[in-house]
Protein backbone atom coordinates (compact mmCIF):
# COMPACT_ATOMS: atom_id res chain seq x y z
CA UNK A 1 0.00 0.00 0.00
CA UNK A 2 1.15 3.28 -1.01
CA UNK A 3 0.71 5.74 1.89
CA UNK A 4 0.89 9.10 2.62
CA UNK A 5 0.78 12.04 5.15
CA UNK A 6 -0.07 15.42 4.57
CA UNK A 7 -0.27 17.70 7.38
CA UNK A 8 -2.23 21.26 6.94
CA UNK A 9 -0.84 23.82 9.31
CA UNK A 10 -3.04 27.10 10.57
CA UNK A 11 -3.12 29.13 7.68
CA UNK A 12 -3.02 26.38 5.01
CA UNK A 13 -6.77 25.64 6.71
CA UNK A 14 -7.15 28.69 8.03
CA UNK A 15 -10.87 30.50 5.85
CA UNK A 16 -13.11 28.12 3.87
CA UNK A 17 -11.09 29.23 0.57
CA UNK A 18 -8.07 27.61 1.99
CA UNK A 19 -10.29 23.94 3.41
CA UNK A 20 -11.43 23.96 -0.27
CA UNK A 21 -7.67 24.33 -1.45
CA UNK A 22 -6.35 21.44 0.81
CA UNK A 23 -9.53 19.22 -0.25
CA UNK A 24 -8.13 19.78 -3.86
CA UNK A 25 -4.24 18.81 -3.18
CA UNK A 26 -5.50 15.61 -1.28
CA UNK A 27 -7.57 14.66 -4.67
CA UNK A 28 -4.52 15.15 -6.49
CA UNK A 29 -2.61 12.37 -4.31
CA UNK A 30 -5.40 10.00 -4.35
CA UNK A 31 -5.72 10.33 -8.39
CA UNK A 32 -2.16 9.50 -8.09
CA UNK A 33 -3.25 6.54 -6.31
CA UNK A 34 -2.11 7.30 -2.80
CA UNK A 35 -3.98 5.83 -0.09
CA UNK A 36 -3.99 9.70 1.91
CA UNK A 37 -3.69 10.33 5.78
CA UNK A 38 -4.65 13.59 6.38
CA UNK A 39 -3.85 15.40 9.66
CA UNK A 40 -4.40 18.99 10.52
CA UNK A 41 -3.99 21.93 12.56
CA UNK A 42 -6.76 24.27 13.98
CA UNK A 43 -7.80 27.18 11.76
CA UNK A 44 -4.83 30.14 12.40
CA UNK A 45 -5.40 31.98 15.16
CA UNK A 46 -7.92 29.30 17.04
CA UNK A 47 -5.27 28.00 19.15
CA UNK A 48 -4.11 31.41 20.25
CA UNK A 49 -7.38 32.08 21.06
CA UNK A 50 -8.37 29.26 23.34
CA UNK A 51 -4.99 29.96 25.41
CA UNK A 52 -5.66 33.04 25.72
CA UNK A 53 -9.18 32.67 26.96
CA UNK A 54 -7.38 29.67 29.71
CA UNK A 55 -5.49 32.33 31.02
CA UNK A 56 -8.65 34.72 31.11
CA UNK A 57 -9.92 32.18 33.44
CA UNK A 58 -6.89 31.34 35.45
CA UNK A 59 -3.11 32.72 35.25
CA UNK A 60 -2.80 28.89 36.93
CA UNK A 61 -5.34 27.02 34.50
CA UNK A 62 -5.42 23.24 35.05
CA UNK A 63 -2.94 21.47 32.84
CA UNK A 64 -5.08 18.91 32.27
CA UNK A 65 -8.35 20.86 31.27
CA UNK A 66 -5.90 23.30 29.38
CA UNK A 67 -5.05 20.23 27.10
CA UNK A 68 -8.78 19.53 26.38
CA UNK A 69 -9.23 23.31 25.81
CA UNK A 70 -6.71 24.05 23.29
CA UNK A 71 -6.88 20.47 21.06
CA UNK A 72 -10.17 21.88 20.27
CA UNK A 73 -9.34 23.57 17.39
CA UNK A 74 -8.19 20.36 15.36
CA UNK A 75 -11.66 18.89 15.74
CA UNK A 76 -13.65 21.80 13.90
CA UNK A 77 -10.66 21.96 10.58
CA UNK A 78 -10.69 18.21 10.94
CA UNK A 79 -14.44 17.93 10.32
CA UNK A 80 -14.61 20.77 8.16
CA UNK A 81 -11.88 18.48 5.25
CA UNK A 82 -14.06 15.87 5.60
CA UNK A 83 -17.03 17.48 4.78
CA UNK A 84 -15.47 18.52 1.84
CA UNK A 85 -13.87 15.68 1.13
CA UNK A 86 -17.34 14.30 1.19
CA UNK A 87 -19.08 17.21 -0.85
CA UNK A 88 -17.12 16.78 -3.74
CA UNK A 89 -18.12 12.68 -3.46
CA UNK A 90 -15.01 11.15 -1.26
CA UNK A 91 -15.60 8.62 1.75
CA UNK A 92 -13.58 10.60 4.29
CA UNK A 93 -14.25 11.18 8.39
CA UNK A 94 -12.47 12.77 10.94
CA UNK A 95 -10.38 11.42 13.84
CA UNK A 96 -9.70 12.19 16.73
CA UNK A 97 -6.53 11.44 18.54
CA UNK A 98 -8.34 9.36 21.12
CA UNK A 99 -10.39 7.47 18.28
CA UNK A 100 -7.50 5.79 16.78
CA UNK A 101 -6.21 5.84 19.15
CA UNK A 102 -2.85 8.25 19.72
CA UNK A 103 -1.17 7.19 22.49
CA UNK A 104 1.25 9.64 24.08
CA UNK A 105 3.34 9.65 27.85
CA UNK A 106 1.66 11.34 30.97
CA UNK A 107 3.23 14.48 30.66
CA UNK A 108 0.64 17.43 29.92
CA UNK A 109 1.14 20.68 27.64
CA UNK A 110 4.14 18.83 26.00
CA UNK A 111 3.44 15.30 25.48
CA UNK A 112 5.33 13.24 23.05
CA UNK A 113 3.25 10.28 21.65
CA UNK A 114 4.75 6.72 22.39
CA UNK A 115 2.39 4.57 19.97
CA UNK A 116 -0.72 4.73 17.39
CA UNK A 117 -2.65 1.95 16.96
CA UNK A 118 -3.72 1.39 13.43
CA UNK A 119 -5.90 -1.13 13.08
CA UNK A 120 -8.98 1.07 12.47
CA UNK A 121 -7.04 3.60 10.53
CA UNK A 122 -5.97 1.00 8.25
CA UNK A 123 -9.17 -0.69 7.74
CA UNK A 124 -10.76 2.59 7.29
CA UNK A 125 -7.85 3.43 4.02
CA UNK A 126 -8.15 -0.04 2.99
CA UNK A 127 -11.66 0.34 1.90
CA UNK A 128 -10.92 3.44 0.13
CA UNK A 129 -11.62 6.34 2.78
CA UNK A 130 -9.70 9.17 3.71
CA UNK A 131 -9.09 9.90 7.60
CA UNK A 132 -8.51 13.15 8.69
CA UNK A 133 -7.00 13.18 11.75
CA UNK A 134 -6.38 15.89 14.59
CA UNK A 135 -2.69 16.89 14.70
CA UNK A 136 -1.80 18.12 18.39
CA UNK A 137 -3.38 15.95 20.45
CA UNK A 138 -3.53 12.67 22.03
CA UNK A 139 -4.79 10.62 25.18
CA UNK A 140 -2.16 9.08 28.05
CA UNK A 141 -2.38 5.94 29.83
CA UNK A 142 -5.37 8.08 32.28
CA UNK A 143 -7.31 8.11 29.85
CA UNK A 144 -6.85 11.74 29.40
CA UNK A 145 -6.69 13.72 26.48
CA UNK A 146 -3.00 14.99 26.41
CA UNK A 147 -1.52 18.20 23.86
CA UNK A 148 1.76 18.03 21.94
CA UNK A 149 3.40 21.89 22.73
CA UNK A 150 2.91 24.34 20.16
CA UNK A 151 3.11 23.39 16.49
CA UNK A 152 3.13 20.20 17.60
CA UNK A 153 0.59 18.64 14.29
CA UNK A 154 4.11 18.35 12.90
CA UNK A 155 4.88 15.60 15.38
CA UNK A 156 1.55 13.71 14.75
CA UNK A 157 2.10 13.90 11.06
CA UNK A 158 6.03 12.28 11.46
CA UNK A 159 4.57 9.56 14.25
CA UNK A 160 1.91 8.70 11.67
CA UNK A 161 4.27 8.07 8.91
CA UNK A 162 6.67 6.32 11.55
CA UNK A 163 3.72 3.80 12.55
CA UNK A 164 1.75 3.44 8.71
CA UNK A 165 5.35 3.28 7.04
CA UNK A 166 4.24 5.62 4.77
CA UNK A 167 6.31 6.04 1.39
CA UNK A 168 5.83 10.51 1.86
CA UNK A 169 5.22 12.60 4.81
CA UNK A 170 4.34 16.36 3.37
CA UNK A 171 4.32 19.01 5.54
CA UNK A 172 2.04 21.89 4.14
CA UNK A 173 2.80 25.02 4.87
CA UNK A 174 2.31 29.10 4.10
CA UNK A 175 5.83 29.06 3.05
CA UNK A 176 7.07 27.00 0.31
CA UNK A 177 9.92 25.23 1.99
CA UNK A 178 12.90 26.05 4.66
CA UNK A 179 14.92 29.09 4.11
CA UNK A 180 18.15 30.31 5.36
CA UNK A 181 16.19 31.90 7.41
CA UNK A 182 12.88 33.70 7.82
CA UNK A 183 12.09 34.42 5.14
CA UNK A 184 9.13 36.89 6.01
CA UNK A 185 11.36 38.65 7.64
CA UNK A 186 14.21 39.07 5.18
CA UNK A 187 13.17 38.90 1.64
CA UNK A 188 17.06 37.74 0.05
CA UNK A 189 16.76 34.54 2.30
CA UNK A 190 16.80 31.63 0.06
CA UNK A 191 15.09 28.19 -0.15
CA UNK A 192 17.32 25.22 1.03
CA UNK A 193 17.04 22.13 -1.53
CA UNK A 194 18.06 19.52 1.50
CA UNK A 195 18.85 19.54 4.97
CA UNK A 196 20.03 17.68 7.74
CA UNK A 197 17.76 16.61 10.78
CA UNK A 198 20.79 18.10 12.84
CA UNK A 199 20.59 21.31 11.39
CA UNK A 200 17.19 21.39 11.21
CA UNK A 201 16.80 20.46 15.01
CA UNK A 202 19.43 23.70 15.73
CA UNK A 203 17.19 26.03 13.24
CA UNK A 204 14.26 25.24 14.57
CA UNK A 205 15.35 25.25 18.40
CA UNK A 206 17.06 28.29 17.50
CA UNK A 207 13.54 30.13 16.52
CA UNK A 208 12.68 29.25 12.90
CA UNK A 209 9.14 28.52 13.68
CA UNK A 210 8.33 26.64 10.18
CA UNK A 211 9.22 22.99 12.13
CA UNK A 212 8.17 22.10 15.47
CA UNK A 213 11.70 20.83 16.92
CA UNK A 214 10.61 18.17 18.92
CA UNK A 215 8.71 16.56 16.12
CA UNK A 216 12.68 16.94 14.21
CA UNK A 217 13.86 14.73 17.07
CA UNK A 218 11.17 12.32 16.29
CA UNK A 219 12.31 12.39 12.60
CA UNK A 220 15.46 11.86 12.90
CA UNK A 221 15.10 9.23 15.93
CA UNK A 222 12.77 7.33 13.24
CA UNK A 223 14.51 8.16 9.98
CA UNK A 224 11.44 10.08 8.48
CA UNK A 225 12.03 11.97 5.68
CA UNK A 226 9.83 15.31 5.76
CA UNK A 227 9.17 17.12 2.59
CA UNK A 228 7.80 21.14 3.59
CA UNK A 229 5.94 22.57 0.72
CA UNK A 230 3.70 25.50 0.46
CA UNK A 231 0.08 24.97 -0.07
CA UNK A 232 -0.88 27.72 -2.33
CA UNK A 233 2.10 27.62 -4.79
CA UNK A 234 3.30 24.44 -6.98
CA UNK A 235 6.60 24.42 -6.04
CA UNK A 236 9.32 22.13 -5.33
CA UNK A 237 10.11 22.81 -1.33
CA UNK A 238 12.24 21.35 1.13
CA UNK A 239 13.60 17.90 2.20
CA UNK A 240 14.78 17.02 5.78
CA UNK A 241 16.59 13.67 5.71
CA UNK A 242 19.59 12.52 7.31
CA UNK A 243 23.18 13.57 6.63
CA UNK A 244 24.50 10.96 4.40
CA UNK A 245 22.38 12.07 2.11
CA UNK A 246 22.96 15.06 1.28
CA UNK A 247 26.22 16.13 -0.59
CA UNK A 248 27.06 19.77 -0.54
CA UNK A 249 27.50 20.48 2.42
CA UNK A 250 27.56 24.11 3.57
CA UNK A 251 29.43 25.80 6.17
CA UNK A 252 26.28 27.73 7.32
CA UNK A 253 23.26 26.51 6.61
CA UNK A 254 21.07 29.37 8.13
CA UNK A 255 20.42 31.83 10.60
CA UNK A 256 17.96 31.77 13.25
CA UNK A 257 16.37 34.26 15.43
CA UNK A 258 14.48 34.93 18.89
CA UNK A 259 12.48 37.89 19.68
CA UNK A 260 11.15 36.69 22.99
CA UNK A 261 14.25 36.31 25.22
CA UNK A 262 15.09 38.40 27.89
CA UNK A 263 18.72 39.12 29.75
CA UNK A 264 19.30 38.98 33.30
CA UNK A 265 22.27 40.12 35.53
CA UNK A 266 23.06 40.14 39.12
CA UNK A 267 25.57 42.08 40.17
CA UNK A 268 27.86 41.67 42.75
CA UNK A 269 27.47 38.45 44.05
CA UNK A 270 30.00 37.29 46.16
CA UNK A 271 31.96 34.65 44.55
CA UNK A 272 32.02 31.20 46.41
CA UNK A 273 31.39 28.12 45.15
CA UNK A 274 28.34 26.53 45.10
CA UNK A 275 26.57 30.14 44.01
CA UNK A 276 25.54 29.76 40.62
CA UNK A 277 23.68 26.42 41.72
CA UNK A 278 22.11 28.42 44.68
CA UNK A 279 20.83 30.73 42.05
CA UNK A 280 19.80 28.39 39.77
CA UNK A 281 18.30 26.14 41.42
CA UNK A 282 14.47 27.31 42.41
CA UNK A 283 14.20 28.32 38.73
CA UNK A 284 14.76 24.09 38.28
CA UNK A 285 12.20 23.55 40.34
CA UNK A 286 10.10 26.33 38.89
CA UNK A 287 10.71 24.88 35.35
CA UNK A 288 12.14 28.03 34.12
CA UNK A 289 14.73 27.50 31.64
CA UNK A 290 17.78 29.08 31.47
CA UNK A 291 19.75 29.33 27.93
CA UNK A 292 22.84 31.53 27.38
CA UNK A 293 25.18 32.06 31.14
CA UNK A 294 28.08 34.10 31.42
CA UNK A 295 29.99 34.82 34.69
CA UNK A 296 32.38 37.65 34.63
CA UNK A 297 35.20 37.98 37.83
CA UNK A 298 34.90 41.09 39.44
CA UNK A 299 38.67 43.75 39.67
CA UNK A 300 38.77 42.47 43.57
CA UNK A 301 38.31 38.80 42.90
CA UNK A 302 35.70 38.34 45.51
CA UNK A 303 32.51 39.06 43.73
CA UNK A 304 31.22 38.25 40.16
CA UNK A 305 28.62 39.29 37.90
CA UNK A 306 26.46 36.64 36.49
CA UNK A 307 24.32 37.16 33.26
CA UNK A 308 21.53 34.82 32.06
CA UNK A 309 18.60 34.90 29.24
CA UNK A 310 15.46 32.92 29.75
CA UNK A 311 12.34 32.98 27.71
CA UNK A 312 10.42 37.02 28.20
CA UNK A 313 7.47 35.04 29.82
CA UNK A 314 9.37 33.54 32.44
CA UNK A 315 10.76 37.13 33.39
CA UNK A 316 8.79 38.04 36.38
CA UNK A 317 8.51 34.83 37.81
CA UNK A 318 12.37 34.57 37.85
CA UNK A 319 12.92 38.35 39.40
CA UNK A 320 10.63 37.60 41.75
CA UNK A 321 12.41 34.07 42.52
CA UNK A 322 15.14 35.80 43.18
CA UNK A 323 14.14 38.10 45.59
CA UNK A 324 12.59 35.40 47.37
CA UNK A 325 16.18 33.69 47.54
CA UNK A 326 17.83 33.74 51.01
CA UNK A 327 20.74 31.83 50.08
CA UNK A 328 22.29 34.18 47.71
CA UNK A 329 23.68 38.02 48.79
CA UNK A 330 24.27 40.81 45.62
CA UNK A 331 24.11 43.98 44.96
CA UNK A 332 21.92 44.85 42.48
CA UNK A 333 19.71 43.36 39.40
CA UNK A 334 19.20 44.32 35.97
CA UNK A 335 16.81 43.34 33.89
CA UNK A 336 16.82 43.81 29.99
CA UNK A 337 13.51 43.14 27.97
CA UNK A 338 14.58 44.43 24.53
CA UNK A 339 17.33 41.39 23.68
CA UNK A 340 17.47 39.12 20.67
CA UNK A 341 19.32 35.71 20.37
CA UNK A 342 20.97 35.48 16.43
CA UNK A 343 22.47 32.25 15.51
CA UNK A 344 24.54 30.61 12.79
CA UNK A 345 23.58 26.95 12.29
CA UNK A 346 25.62 24.89 9.65
CA UNK A 347 27.46 20.88 10.24
CA UNK A 348 30.29 22.27 7.61
CA UNK A 349 31.34 24.29 10.85
CA UNK A 350 32.89 21.53 12.77
CA UNK A 351 35.54 21.26 10.04
CA UNK A 352 36.01 24.63 8.76
CA UNK A 353 38.01 27.30 11.60
CA UNK A 354 37.42 30.86 11.48
CA UNK A 355 33.46 31.10 11.77
CA UNK A 356 33.37 32.45 15.31
CA UNK A 357 35.94 34.97 13.79
CA UNK A 358 33.56 35.81 10.49
CA UNK A 359 30.48 35.73 12.35
CA UNK A 360 31.80 38.40 14.89
CA UNK A 361 33.79 41.01 12.75
CA UNK A 362 30.72 41.04 10.19
CA UNK A 363 28.48 42.01 13.35
CA UNK A 364 31.42 44.31 14.32
CA UNK A 365 31.70 46.07 11.07
CA UNK A 366 28.13 46.87 11.18
CA UNK A 367 28.85 48.18 14.98
CA UNK A 368 26.26 45.77 16.28
CA UNK A 369 27.37 45.25 20.42
CA UNK A 370 27.32 41.69 21.24
CA UNK A 371 26.03 41.22 24.95
CA UNK A 372 26.36 37.17 25.24
CA UNK A 373 27.65 34.50 23.08
CA UNK A 374 26.87 30.90 23.46
CA UNK A 375 28.22 28.05 21.16
CA UNK A 376 28.07 24.03 20.52
CA UNK A 377 29.32 21.98 17.54
CA UNK A 378 26.65 22.80 14.65
CA UNK A 379 25.85 26.16 15.81
CA UNK A 380 27.18 29.97 17.23
CA UNK A 381 24.82 32.06 19.27
CA UNK A 382 24.56 35.93 20.04
CA UNK A 383 22.81 38.19 22.21
CA UNK A 384 22.14 41.51 21.00
CA UNK A 385 20.07 44.44 21.51
CA UNK A 386 16.53 43.64 19.77
CA UNK A 387 16.70 46.72 17.60
CA UNK A 388 19.49 45.48 16.14
CA UNK A 389 18.52 42.38 14.87
CA UNK A 390 17.84 42.78 11.29
CA UNK A 391 21.25 44.31 10.78
CA UNK A 392 22.49 41.71 11.93
CA UNK A 393 20.61 38.99 9.86
CA UNK A 394 21.72 40.74 6.72
CA UNK A 395 25.17 41.07 7.95
CA UNK A 396 25.33 37.42 8.34
CA UNK A 397 23.43 36.74 5.32
CA UNK A 398 25.89 38.55 3.32
CA UNK A 399 29.29 37.65 5.15
CA UNK A 400 28.09 33.62 4.84
CA UNK A 401 26.79 33.91 0.92
CA UNK A 402 23.50 32.53 1.73
CA UNK A 403 21.42 35.58 -0.54
CA UNK A 404 19.30 34.60 -2.88
P1 LIG B 1 2.00 26.15 10.10
O1 LIG B 1 0.83 26.86 10.67
O2 LIG B 1 1.81 25.73 8.68
O3 LIG B 1 2.51 25.06 10.98
P2 LIG B 1 4.06 27.92 11.10
O4 LIG B 1 3.56 29.32 11.30
O5 LIG B 1 4.19 27.06 12.29
O6 LIG B 1 3.15 27.25 9.97
O7 LIG B 1 5.46 27.95 10.34
C1 LIG B 1 5.61 28.66 9.13
C2 LIG B 1 6.28 29.99 9.39
O8 LIG B 1 7.60 29.78 9.85
C3 LIG B 1 6.47 30.86 8.16
O9 LIG B 1 5.32 31.66 7.90
C4 LIG B 1 7.70 31.69 8.48
O10 LIG B 1 7.38 33.00 8.86
C5 LIG B 1 8.30 30.99 9.70
N1 LIG B 1 9.74 30.71 9.57
C6 LIG B 1 10.68 31.02 10.52
N2 LIG B 1 11.88 30.64 10.12
C7 LIG B 1 11.75 30.08 8.90
C8 LIG B 1 12.67 29.50 7.96
N3 LIG B 1 13.98 29.41 8.25
N4 LIG B 1 12.18 29.02 6.80
C9 LIG B 1 10.87 29.09 6.53
N5 LIG B 1 9.95 29.64 7.36
C10 LIG B 1 10.38 30.13 8.53
N1 LIG C 1 -2.76 24.27 16.64
C1 LIG C 1 -1.56 24.02 17.37
C2 LIG C 1 -0.77 25.31 17.59
O1 LIG C 1 -1.19 26.36 17.14
C3 LIG C 1 -0.73 22.94 16.78
C4 LIG C 1 -0.09 23.26 15.44
O2 LIG C 1 -0.36 24.30 14.85
O3 LIG C 1 0.70 22.45 14.98
O4 LIG C 1 0.26 25.27 18.22
MG1 LIG D 1 3.75 25.05 12.65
Amino acid sequence: MKIVVLKFGGTSVGSIKRINKVAEIVISYIKKKYKVIVVSSAMSGITNDLIKKSKEISQNFNKEEYDVLVSSGEQMSCSLIAGRLNHLGYNSRSWMGWQIPIITNEVHTSSRIIDIYKSKILNYIKKGGIPVVTGFQGININQRITSLGRGGSDATAIMIAKFFKAKKCVIYTDVDGVYTTDPVIYKKASKIKVISYEEMLEMASLGAKVMQPLSIQDARLNRVNINVKSSFLKKEGTLITKKKNILNNKIIRGISFTKNDAKVTLVGVKDKPGIAASIFKPFHQNLINVDMVVQNISANGKETDLTFTIKLDDLNKTVKLIKRNKSINYRNINVDKNVSKVSIVGVGMVTTPGVTYRMFSALARTNINILVISTSEIKISVLINKKNLKKSITALHKEFKLDK
